[in-house]
């Protein structure tokens, strides 16, 4: 098993470059990008036909799409970023270049696993710290929208707490706490898939608007079953959400907290990430 670390007091980027491909949720194409290491701090974007503009990912860039999370490029979106960044926070990789062949990324498997194993392939190398890495708070904050709470108390670590409470008897409610580092993170949480629910995923399919989802890269809930089981963990659906928050925090940092979530989504994220970010 790859030596991850046991804690996030030193950063890292990858010893070499690493591509994968595969199909895009929203576009059902084909899409490829290559994961480089980069000389400056931060997680940079080119696109390979315009390979000398190249961005560098900031909070002020993303933005919410109903089914995913895109970051808007100059005049174009790159779609479904989440959990490539959820793997890079992580596993505290930084100093990151993504030259992308496409408009999306890969959904490979819907876990982050798949891109752990490609880190694991090239493996991974010090590098110094950047400013926001693993950033101490000095105050508690409490943020929700509707029913949904996130909230945040300063820590020596950084300890996530997160429940969910689906009406659908597959899922119910589901509480998982994980003290956070790069090897629990592998083990415990990037494995973890994406879910989705058969009546959304059939209305969805005939808006057009996943045509690159289907049973290999999400979990698919039928009421009180799962159409595509087994499940990798009993309570996947929980770990995905840590996995997803995680990635919704990579460009701002992931803050040394007590983070407590109830009923988690990609928009209560987003309300940290920019408190966090002011
Ligand atoms: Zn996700």
């Amino acid at each position: 098993m790859y030596p991850w670390p046991t804690h996030y007091d030193d950063c890292f980027t990858i010893s070499s470059s690493i591509t994968r491909d595969g199909v895009g949720l929203h576009s059902g194409e084909k899409t490829k990008i290559t994961i480089n290491p980069y000389e400056h701090e931060g997680y940079y974007v080119s696109f390979s036909d315009t390979p000398n503009k190249i961005y560098r990912l900031d909070q002020s860039l993303i933005g919410n799409t109903m089914l995913c999370t895109a970051v808007k490029l100059g005049k174009r979106n790159l779609y479904t970023i989440e959990h490539l960044l959820s793997s890079f926070a992580g596993c505290g990789i930084n100093y990151i270049h993504i030259e992308v062949d496409g408009k999306e990324v890969p959904l490979l498997d819907g876990s982050a696993i798949q891109w752990v194993k490609a880190f694991e392939e090239v493996g991974i190398k010090k590098v110094p710290k950047p400013s926001n890495f693993m950033k101490g708070i000095n105050q508690s904050k409490i943020l929700n929208q509707n029913d949904s709470v996130i909230s945040l108390i300063p820590s020596k670590q950084i300890t996530i707490i997160s429940t969910i409470d689906f009406k659908y008897e597959a899922i119910g409610v589901q509480t998982f706490t994980i003290e956070l580092n790069p090897k629990a993170y592998v083990e415990l949480i990037a494995p973890a898939r994406t879910f989705g629910f058969k009546d959304q995923f059939d209305e969805l399919n005939e808006l057009g608007l996943i045509k690159g989802g289907n049973l290999e890269n999400a979990l698919v809930c039928d009421g009180d079953k799962w159409v595509n089981p087994p499940l990798r963990f009993a309570n996947e659906p929980i770990r995905h959400k840590i996995l997803d928050l995680i990635g919704d925090l990579a460009l701002v940092g992931l803050p040394k907290a007590q983070i407590m979530v109830y009923k988690g989504s990609h928009s209560l994220n987003a309300l940290l990430a920019s408190y966090l970010n002011s």
